[in-house]
């Protein structure tokens, strides 16, 4: 099997006490059903603590968090589980967070969610084009989806786009967001091999009375479901900040984040457009949100709020998908 990862993937360490927005406050950890069983065994007070911690939600078993955190963090912001027990008794989420793997067929994919202020830091520590290498594992290969091979060239054509430095970085974008308008009709007819054949990109510009992407932006993020409290003072404050200045080589590294996270999935349901419009809103929207905390911050807590609910990442597709898109972006990429 190929596996493919960010390069800087390696270098990731767990800043653990020293984390400003801990993997262990605000979300419930689910525990899975070998780790829950271990938790019986344990002997003592913690044992008895785990196994009193431990609800069932949804068909899934998760610690009860105490007062927004994990009930094992300590007074240092370490895990008791980790120090009293090992690492190999935490549950397999907290063992791999932020690591997330896709698999496709003969294809596993890694990344690093930006969520995780250690990865977002890492994300943002170079300067150079970010570049995915893949390497072999000893696993089997099994088949793919015929729309992968297509699907994987679209995406590193767009990869390339992006990273011509030769061009500035709003042309960039636009013709990211242009492959990604000429490539889903003909995966809306099912004719990805003609994919390969794209003619080199368009150049279109918005019409001069295309809609603002903000204030309306922040407006549609408050609909989504609320993950954290200081999430909607971020945006109010954003909503006036005006757009900040940020540089090119960050926006060009945080968009192909996105585009590795997403733009592959399309083989599960076909829209591409919608997954590559997130991207870029995604990209715009910490660029906004970099006005009023710095921009490693604006990114983790943005993927705090988005990336790590099922249920915003399909409302935010579902309103970027299609002609009729309700969050217009053209303009604001013009403004990179
Ligand atoms: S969010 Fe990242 S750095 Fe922070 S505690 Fe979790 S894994 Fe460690």
């Amino acid at each position: 099997m190929l596996e493919r990862t960010p390069d800087y993937f390696e270098q990731f360490h767990c800043l653990a006490g020293r984390c400003p927005k801990s993997c262990c406050t605000g979300w419930e950890v689910v525990i899975d059903g070998e780790t829950a069983a271990f938790y019986g065994t344990v002997p003592g007070p913690l044992g008895e603590e785990l196994r009193a911690s431990l609800r069932t939600e949804d068909g899934e078993r998760c610690f009860a968090l105490s007062h927004g955190r994990c009930p094992f963090l300590d007074g240092r912001g370490l895990c008791r589980i980790y120090t009293e027990l090992g690492e190999e008794h935490l549950s397999g989420t907290c063992r791999l967070h932020p690591r997330f793997a896709e698999e496709y067929g003969p294809l596993r994919e890694i990344s690093l969610a930006a969520s995780c202020p250690a990865a977002a830091e890492l994300l943002l520590s170079s300067r150079e084009t970010l570049t995915f290498p893949a390497r072999r594992t000893p696993e089997p290969e099994e088949a793919g989806d015929p729309w992968l091979a297509p699907l994987l060239a679209l995406r590193g054509r767009m990869l390339e786009l992006l990273g011509d430095r030769a061009r500035p970085l709003a042309s960039r974008l636009s013709a990211v967001a242009l492959l990604a308008e000429e490539a889903q009709p003909l995966l809306d007819q099912d004719r990805a091999e003609g994919l390969a054949s794209l003619p080199e990109e368009p150049v279109s510009r918005p019409a001069p009375d295309a809609p603002a992407l903000f204030p309306g932006g922040f407006r549609f993020l408050r609909t989504l479901e609320l993950l954290e409290e200081d999430w909607p003072p971020l945006l109010t404050a954003a909503e006036s900040a005006g757009a900040p200045a940020c540089p090119d080589w960050a926006l060009e590294r945080i968009f192909a984040y996105f585009l590795f996270r997403y733009v592959l999935k399309t083989v599960n349901d076909g829209d591409l457009l919608g997954r590559v419009r997130l991207c870029m809103f995604s990209t715009l929207t910490v660029r906004r949100l970099s006005a009023c905390v710095p921009l490693g911050e604006a990114l983790y807590r943005y993927c705090r709020e988005i990336e790590h609910s099922e249920e915003n990442l399909e409302a935010l597709t579902q309103a970027l998908r299609g002609e009729e898109s309700q969050i217009p972006l053209a303009r604001e990429i013009e403004t990179v």
